[in-house]
């Protein structure tokens, strides 16, 4: 039986891009050959990679507005620092909202001066701090939109006078705004736009090229913007998957159609947590993610009872992180409103029973 796959990350993807996926691997449309097993400067993956680099931006509206997307490697965690090595000349600000941005705010200190601009680290980072002072003088500010180990996700964006970038790992595709007012975003693939192996990275290309260091090549979004994301031998099934979802979303009706039922489904568990006298919420409810909703046991000594009721039910990885505890149930653009609805049976099954 397939399971309710609630995993942060790598996380679930919809059903039908994992059999196309599959079946890429087998044979690639009809070519003769797998998907992995052909040159990536073929005119088949080369097509793919143009697909997927466009289709990125339509989603996010961010076409012919002097942006670039390009299709990266070492996840997330390379951008922290890639980031800084080619934005941070003297001093960047950082808003620090959890385990992710703080590990991003400690590569970026390498390269220049970090500024904090604001942290919600007093209160185990279970809430996005607001009405903060910006200096006027920083090369970018850096921000995560949705903290995927916290629950919370940043709804209005610091007004700047200085480039914005953030990483968008946790919700990327998932809500509908203007994007154009990022000049850069990057997200790790594994969260909600495909398997892990590939990072998306949008930029705004009149961004580059204004700090006086030299950067190594690999480590240069010049250099990959030059190439088209072919500078090295790309990792052809992760972008070929996510291609695979971005056309899932697209054919949903776009961002702002996936949005609509996303808010359903967080809706829906959010009420039953505040309604279910067994849980308590972890996040500051205004600052509630619609991507990964965090929560505890009002009575700790019943945790036995809860998972094995989850667990019997076909529910999987609902665990929440150790920094946490608790649960975490995360309900990307591929979790079915059926699902949500199954978990919240069993909350409630869970109240009769204690
Ligand atoms: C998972 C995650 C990361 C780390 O991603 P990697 O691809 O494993 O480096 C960074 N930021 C956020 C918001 C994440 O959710």
């Amino acid at each position: 039986m397939k399971k309710h796959n609630f995993s942060a990350g790598p996380a679930i993807l919809p059903q039908e891009v994992l059999q196309q996926a599959a079946a890429a691997i087998q044979e690639l449309d009809g070519i003769g050959l797998s998907l992995i097993e052909i040159s990536h400067r073929s005119k088949e993956f080369v097509a793919i990679m143009e697909e997927a680099q466009q289709l990125a931006l339509r989603l996010l509206g961010l076409e012919n507005k002097g942006y670039r997307a390009l299709f990266l490697q070492g996840g997330a965690n390379l951008q922290f620092l890639m980031v800084a090595y080619n934005l941070l000349e003297h001093k960047a600000g950082y808003i620090n909202t959890g385990t992710w941005s703080t590990k991003a705010i400690k590569e970026a200190q390498l390269f220049g001066e970090v500024e904090e601009l604001a942290s919600s680290k007093d209160k185990n980072f279970s809430y996005i701090p607001k009405d903060y002072a910006i200096s006027s003088d920083l090369d970018y500010i850096h921000l995560t939109t949705n903290n995927t180990i916290f629950g919370t996700q940043i709804k209005e964006l610091p007004v700047a006078a200085a480039p914005l970038v953030a990483d968008m790992s946790s919700d990327i595709f998932s809500w509908n705004m203007d994007y154009s007012k990022f000049d850069l975003l990057y997200a790790g693939a594994q969260k909600n736009m495909g398997p892990a192996g590939t990072t998306l990275v949008v930029v705004k290309e009149s961004i580059l090229g204004k700090v006086s260091r030299s950067i190594p090549a690999m480590l240069d979004y010049r250099v990959h913007l030059d190439k088209d994301s072919m500078f090295n031998t790309p990792p052809v099934f992760a972008v070929y998957t996510s291609l695979l979802n971005m056309r899932w979303v697209d054919q949903q009706g776009g961002i702002a159609a996936v949005e609509a039922q996303n808010r359903k489904k967080a809706e829906l568990l959010y009420n039953e947590i505040d309604r279910n006298s067994a849980f308590e919420g972890f996040a500051a409810p205004e600052d509630r993610s619609i991507m990964n909703a965090t929560f505890n046991l009002s009575d700790p000594d019943t945790a036995a009872l809860f998972d094995s009721l989850w667990q019997e039910n076909g529910i999987s990885g609902l665990k929440g992180h150790r920094s946490v505890g608790g649960y975490r149930a995360s309900i990307y653009n591929a979790m079915p409103l059926e699902s949500v609805q199954l978990l919240v049976d069993c909350m409630q099954a869970f109240e009769k029973k204690i």
